[in-house]
């Protein structure tokens, strides 16, 4: 499609869609218009992926997620439908700027965080590969909150409401709708069940046509929104209760109304359980209902169907799955178990505690009575096929969704080769030595449309010129860069990319932030949501730790650096709020040193996003992965960097153990304790306090942030934080800050060594390719789903 053809289109969505002449047509109506010209070019992909399934009678992949953070859809797909110059030229032609026409879409935050991020880099990669493919969720009406910073540094929460404008991309199914019950009784019947619920929500479908790489195959997101029954109670609002005749409809969007903004915890809410059982209940029926317009024979649905649950929030597909199959149409219960074992899986993401779901069995046999039945019925079968086994599903007035999720599946994967292993050996360790054939590891990946084509566009066009096209679907083709990477002239444009983009970012910090940074400095950035265990609090001690040393001994050698930190934290999680508030305040103090400005500034601009992410890490020189070992489950923004050509300074965990086998140990700067060193560390009750004794460096911070340094004298601000590190420290800061501190004085002299700096830099974009989601996908297909490309 040329530009004018292009342009034709956007001039007729501006005047039949969007009821505008250009003369009169803002940014929202030009980026409409783009947005619905741009999914035209995707309708005949999407119809033709349909029909190919279709006749080629293929198995479907089902990826029900809680979350999908897909971010801006725009830029994406008009890179995917190869039209970026087109687009550009159009928009032009028509008088706006294409960059301000792609910033006016909002940021889709259907989601928290790496999980479901990871959702949409494999919806891209499905859609990249020809695999057949839906992806399942809820279309929240509110995503993750918008973060600010009060005037003390403190975090604000504010709704996010994408939704306010309409969503250009998306096609409303008023025909897909099922209803969803909650509640009620359950009367046997024979050798089944019926439950009749107590109350009822419909769930509408809303689908947004996903296209892949040169728009040669498009699978479907379909999300769910709740909706009443019934509009509202006219009787009541003709008797002038208007409140009250609003309350069921308002009642029933609830379910779809918010995104849960926890990360890594388990919400033991009513709300929540629901939610769960509304979209994964709406799309198990939508399953069998394609599956039934194509086949009869329901002993055959693992054949054509593969479900695949992210983390435990769809677990209980098991359970209803079965209800399906034994309630409502009649299979026996154990064939109705194994047909559903055959269609699911289950990715674990995590093995804290705390992060594992477990709902009261009141509560679940509240919400849901016939799914405890069934639950129990699951149960108690396994303690039949396997009695000495000590493991149940129920335990305590408990219903342990990991457990269910393990017994349902017939796979069960890791995320990274490391959690793999600890999966196998800590959290399902006796599942495990029973079922030794289910757990598999499939390490995570990116999608490089649009983590390196779309965020780092000069480096994209390096890459082409140096290896040529194709690259884009066949990453692991970036090693082909090594050779070229000896060359002085690679080198120095490698080097400059890297300039232009930290130029652009400390344009927009100055902008945003109105705080002068140096692009010459090393950006140093640790971006993801704030946690105890990605421990910011151990960056931002050393921070306080080097702008001392600075202050001491200014002609030390020390390499100039901008630390970047980005990140929200659940709005119940008062550690990491505290923390953020204290980064606030160091960068306070410290951007406020004159004596120390040239060589250390501390920024920390508000709401990271998707979007963020693909404005920072294209400019970031190192990348901070720093998690206590054994918490991070894989990582996937540690992936993003290392293709963008930052170096890593990073624990053992999750996928940084990889990276490092990939880079190569000497191109990796490696810190701290090894997962079974910190089990060990933890073994010694006073472990912080020793370590504390022992660094006069950690030491002398932690006593700065108690002297009300950076609290204007409250001495007691921050006596959360430093008391928790001064006794109990379960993430091991103290133990590993010595190692931390030193790790990042060898980044120091490394950074003097630019020329070879930026050869490890290249070497890291040369070697990371693995990193694909593609080839994640492609694991995927081969040991879980067993599905075939289709093209
Ligand atoms: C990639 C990404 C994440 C995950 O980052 P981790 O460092 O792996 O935790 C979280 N949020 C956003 C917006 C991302 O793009």
């Amino acid at each position: 499609m040329s530009a004018t053809e292009l342009r034709d289109a956007i001039l007729k969505h501006l005047e039949y869609s969007q009821g505008k002449d250009l003369a009169h047509a803002s940014l929202y109506d030009m980026r409409m218009a783009l947005t619905l010209a741009i999914r035209d070019k995707v309708i005949e992909p999407w119809f033709r992926a349909t029909r190919a399934t279709y006749a080629a009678q293929s198995k479907r992949v089902y990826y029900l997620s809680m979350e999908f953070l897909i971010g801006r859809l725009l830029e994406d797909a008009i890179m995917n439908v190869g039209l970026t110059e087109s687009a550009r030229e159009a928009v032009l032609g028509l008088g706006f700027d294409f960059e301000a026409v792609l910033n006016d879409e909002p940021d889709a935050a259907l989601g928290n965080g790496g999980l479901g991020r990871l959702a949409a880099c494999f919806l891209d990669s499905m859609s990249t590969l020809g695999c057949p493919a839906y992806g399942y969720g809820i279309r929240y009406e509110h995503g993750l909150f918008r973060q600010s910073f009060g005037p003390d540094g403190r975090q604000i929460e504010t709704a996010e409401d994408w939704l306010r404008q309409s969503h250009g991309w998306e096609f409303e199914r008023p025909e897909a709708a099922f209803r969803i019950g909650f509640g009620g009784t359950v009367a046997e019947s024979g050798r089944s069940a019926v439950w009749t619920p107590e109350s009822a929500v419909m769930a509408k479908a809303y689908d947004t046509p996903i296209v892949g790489w040169q728009g040669k195959w498009a699978n479907t997101l379909r999300l769910w929104g709740a909706e009443p029954l019934r509009a509202f109670d006219l009787n009541a609002f003709n008797k002038g209760d208007f409140t009250g005749a609003a309350a069921p409809e308002a009642l029933a969007r609830t379910i779809s109304r918010v995104l849960y903004p926890d990360d890594t915890t388990a919400q033991g809410k009513e709300l929540r359980l629901k939610q769960e059982f509304f979209f994964t209940a709406a799309s198990l029926r939508d399953i069998l209902r394609r599956f039934a317009s194509e086949h009869s024979d329901l002993s055959a649905l693992s054949s054509r169907v593969a479900i695949q649950m992210n983390d435990t929030h769809p677990a209980i597909a098991g359970p209803e799955l079965v209800r399906l199959l034994h309630d409502e149409r009649g299979m026996e219960f154990d064939k109705a178990v194994e047909t559903a074992r055959a269609c699911l899986g289950y990715t674990n993401h995590t093995l804290m505690p705390e992060a594992l779901e477990r709902w009261p069995e009141t509560l679940m046999a509240q919400v849901l009575p016939r799914h405890m039945q069934i639950i129990e019925r699951i149960d108690a079968g396994h303690a039949r096929q396997y009695p000495s086994r000590t493991v149940s599903i129920v335990e305590n007035g408990e219903v342990k969704m990991g457990e269910l999720s393990f017994i349902m599946a017939n796979k069960v994967n890791g995320v990274s080769a490391l959690h793999t292993e600890l999966v196998k050996d800590t959290v399902f360790a006796e599942l495990h030595a029973l079922h030794p054939d289910r757990i598999v590891n499939e390490t995570n990946g990116v999608t490089p449309r649009r983590w390196v084509k779309g965020a780092n566009p000069g480096l994209a066009g390096l890459i082409t010129e140096t290896i040529g096209e194709g690259w884009e679907d066949h990453l692991e083709r970036l090693v082909e860069l090594e050779p070229a990477i000896g060359d002085q002239g690679f080198r120095d444009r490698f080097a400059a990319i890297k300039a232009e983009n930290k130029v652009a970012l400390a344009n927009w910090i100055g902008t945003e932030m109105g705080i002068p940074v140096n692009p010459d400095a090393m950006f140093d950035v640790q971006i993801k949501r704030f946690h105890e265990y990605k421990r910011q609090h151990l960056n931002i001690l050393e921070t306080i730790a080097l702008w001392q040393e600075i202050r001491a001994n200014p002609d030390a050698g020390w390499a100039p650096r901008v630390k970047i930190f980005g990140g929200k934290a659940a709005p119940g999680y008062v550690m990491a709020k505290e923390i953020i508030h204290l980064i606030n305040n160091v960068a306070r103090i410290i951007n406020a040193d004159k004596t120390t400005r040239e060589l250390l500034t501390v920024v920390y601009p508000p709401n990271y996003n998707v979007t963020m992410a693909e404005r920072l890490i294209p400019a970031s020189d190192l990348s901070e992965q720093i998690s206590t070992a054994g918490k991070e489950a894989s990582g996937t923004g540690n992936m993003k960097f290392s293709l963008n050509g930052a170096l890593t300074i990073g624990t053992l965990d999750g996928a940084n153990v990889e990276i490092r086998d990939l880079v190569g140990a000497e191109n990796f700067f490696l810190f701290g304790m090894t997962a079974d060193e910190v089990v060990e560390c933890r073994k010694t009750p006073d472990h912080a306090a020793r370590a504390i004794a022992q660094s006069k460096r950690l030491k002398a911070a932690i006593e700065m942030i108690e002297s009300g340094a950076f609290s204007h004298g409250d001495k007691a601000m921050y006596r959360g934080v430093t008391q928790n590190l001064r006794t109990h420290d379960y993430f091991t800061v103290c133990a590993d800050f010595d190692s931390y501190w030193d790790a990042q004085r060898r980044v120091d002299r490394a950074w003097f060594q630019r020329d070879d700096w930026t050869r490890i830099a290249a070497l890291n974009t040369a070697r990371t390719g693995w990193f694909s989601s593609d080839r994640t996908i492609k694991g995927y297909m081969a040991d879980i789903w067993k599905v075939a490309p289709m093209i």
